[in-house]
């Protein structure tokens, strides 16, 4: 099969490599129809995280199940599945309470790569939700996007507590914070304010529901969240960016009492626990459980009550990855969708 490996820092080959295949009675095998590459993929390709020899790439991933091991039952040869960056059981306590990402057995994807022809997939029963059937080609984005940055957005809103009658403010305009204002419209938020500072996301951020943008940034930006709120803060926000500065944009921008669900892999931060001690507020976050939303998630693609697809600004065949990862690291895309 075709696949995505990484040699070095800025070095991205798509070359033959072995077959995905069945390893564990537990596990499927996908052909995979749709890949992407993520901002987390950045970090190996900037040499920020170490790189250990030639290595796979991708835990995103779409697909036509082509093998199933001899212990799975909830999937079957031909369906269309959607999955999510950790496979889990999703029968354990901490899955059963809707926290897959943290589940007993958790495995995260990725050791293996998803930018691939085929991909194996652990857990399958507990990983993997078929579709209806097969898709109409232009949901294979927004499926696509339900496997990672779109269920990490909704679980964001639904950490701030998004719902009828709330304020949401979103800190974070990539695909994950823009997926967390489409999730906050769904979910009946009242107003939604996202903050950013370029044109075409803050167009996007308003067709998926943004009712109002700001461009102030950390303690500017938080006092501008407290102006519009008459001096209280959102009832919830959402933090999708992971450093020290987006973090406290995040928290003091909260009401006392109120909600921050932070989605951002946090690098660097540090929180003083005093000052945090005086916010009063409810923080609520981690790798995001997609599995808990993916068959809501589906159905809304499915009707096409949303699309949130359109976070993809680049398309390329997997041929061209080298290409994507180039537009991702020089900023001239935001998510890039590989084609199979
Ligand atoms: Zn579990």
């Amino acid at each position: 099969m075709r696949g995505v490996v990484m040699y070095a820092p800025g070095d991205v080959r798509v070359e033959e490599r072995e077959d995905a295949k069945i390893i564990e009675p537990t596990d499927a095998v996908i052909r995979v129809s749709a890949a992407c590459i993520c901002g987390s993929d950045l970090w190996l390709y900037r040499g920020i995280e170490a790189l250990n020899g030639p290595t796979p790439m991708g835990h995103e991933y779409i697909g036509v199940v082509e093998q199933v091991g001899d212990q799975v039952r909830n999937v079957k040869v031909g369906d269309f599945v959607v999955g999510s960056f950790v496979a889990s059981d999703n029968t354990c306590e901490i899955c059963q309470a809707g926290y897959q990402s943290r589940c007993i057995h958790n495995v995260m994807m990725g050791s293996e790569g998803t930018q691939a022809e085929l991909a194996r997939i652990p857990l399958a029963d507990g990983t993997l939700v078929a579709t209806p059937g097969e898709p109409d080609k232009d949901l294979i984005p927004s499926l696509l996007a339900a496997s990672d940055v779109l269920g990490t957005g909704w679980f964001a809103a639904v950490a701030a507590e998004a719902g009828p009658g709330k304020t949401i403010a979103v800190v974070g305009d990539g695909a994950v914070g823009l997926s967390a204002v489409l999730a906050a419209k769904q979910l009946g938020a009242e107003r939604i304010i996202a903050f950013s500072r370029h044109p075409e996301r803050q167009a996007l951020a308003r067709e998926f529901g943004a009712t109002d943008i700001v461009e102030e940034r950390g303690d500017a930006g938080a006092a501008k969240i407290k102006e519009l709120t008459g001096g209280y803060g959102a009832h919830g926000v959402v933090e999708a960016v992971g450093t020290q500065e987006s973090m406290w944009q995040a928290i003091n921008s909260a009401r006392a009492g109120g909600y921050v669900g932070y989605v951002g892999v946090t690098h660097g931060v540090q929180l003083d626990g005093l000052n945090l001690f005086f916010t009063g507020v409810h923080l609520h976050g981690g790798p995001a459980p997609v599995r808990r939303f993916l068959p809501e998630l589906i159905r809304l693609i499915w009707d096409r009550t949303i699309d949130p697809g359109k976070v993809f600004d680049l398309t390329l065949p997997l041929d061209e990855a080298a290409e994507g990862y180039k537009a991702m690291d020089e900023r001239r895309a935001t998510k890039v969708l590989l084609t199979l």
